[in-house]
């Protein structure tokens, strides 16, 4: 390890526990639990311009093979209406549309305006036009979503359970807002199972993701965040119990690149 950090066992995450005081982690930091979400927000408002090419730059464009495999794995069905939940600029959104062809609708859900404002761009870029009804955009907290009880075929969310401050109440939305039959999805950066790559993976991380930060987003801050608030994430197991206590059945997880992401999915019954 280049850096200690804290424990990733979540269970002492307070945010989950005690739902209105006490702190929360924002990295490895500790922050009070209703600052959390601004402090979040600040990251994405000050990275929204260049999240795309930091993206290439980080994962040197591994993480496009990760969204492509997860879009595959939704195995979505024409007709089908999914909710992108932390959907940001619109990356996941985009290559479910391609797939959908036409038959379809994506329901971009973000905290973010900007993040949003950036999407909605490069959707009218690729000529996804408001009017068309394929894409829609709306501002939201995956805490309480403004989306309608019952109402998606899929729910996805991709890189962003992460950044959430209660989890719990995250994923006992997704289940609220399922069809019965729908079907959950989670993209996110997990934990290496893989000893030798492990210590490769932090290696690479604390030294060098916080310096690309600095020299192309003008923001080493908001990339040591990414990095520390991947270790905080809970681990592959605990996700998964988080997600049937939250009432979905069924649930897996596959790990890609030796778990540097995880897919963990599952169903409402
Ligand atoms: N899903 C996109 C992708 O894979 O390219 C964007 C991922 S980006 C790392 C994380 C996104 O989560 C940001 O756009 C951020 O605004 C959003 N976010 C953070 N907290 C959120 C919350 N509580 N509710 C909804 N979106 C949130």
């Amino acid at each position: 390890m280049t850096q200690p950090g804290p424990s990733t066992d979540s269970t002492s995450d307070t945010a989950d526990s005690s739902i209105g005081g006490g702190t929360t982690h924002f990295g490895f930091a500790d922050v009070a639990i209703d600052k959390k979400t601004a402090r979040v927000g600040a990251v994405f408002d000050s990275v929204a311009a260049r999240y795309d090419l930091m993206n290439d730059l980080m994962s040197g464009g591994v993480h496009r093979l990760w969204k492509a495999t997860f879009v595959r794995r939704l195995g979505l069905r024409p007709g089908a209406h999914v909710l992108d939940v932390a959907g940001g600029t619109g990356d996941i959104a985009f290559r479910m549309l391609d797939r959908l062809d036409g038959d379809g609708r994506v329901t971009v859900c973000d905290i973010n305006r900007e993040m949003l404002t950036v999407g909605t761009a490069r959707a009218i870029d690729r000529g996804l036009l408001p009017a068309a009804g394929t894409l829609d955009w709306v501002c939201g907290n995956a805490e309480a979503l403004p989306i309608a009880d019952m109402s998606v075929d899929a729910y996805t969310i991709a890189f962003g359970l992460r950044n959430v401050t209660h989890i719990d109440l995250a994923l006992a939305e997704a289940r609220r807002v399922l069809k019965p039959g729908g079907r959950f999805f989670c993209l996110e950066f997990s934990h290496v199972v893989v000893p030798v790559l492990a210590d490769l993976y932090e290696r690479y991380s604390f030294a060098v993701l916080p310096r690309i930060g600095q020299l192309v987003a003008n923001d080493r801050d908001a990339y040591q965040y990414l990095v520390e608030s991947i270790r905080r994430f809970p681990p592959q197991d605990e996700l998964l119990e988080r997600m049937a206590k939250a009432g979905l059945a069924r649930t897996r997880c596959e790990n890609l690149s030796g778990g540097i992401v995880a897919i963990h999915s599952g169903w409402r019954l």
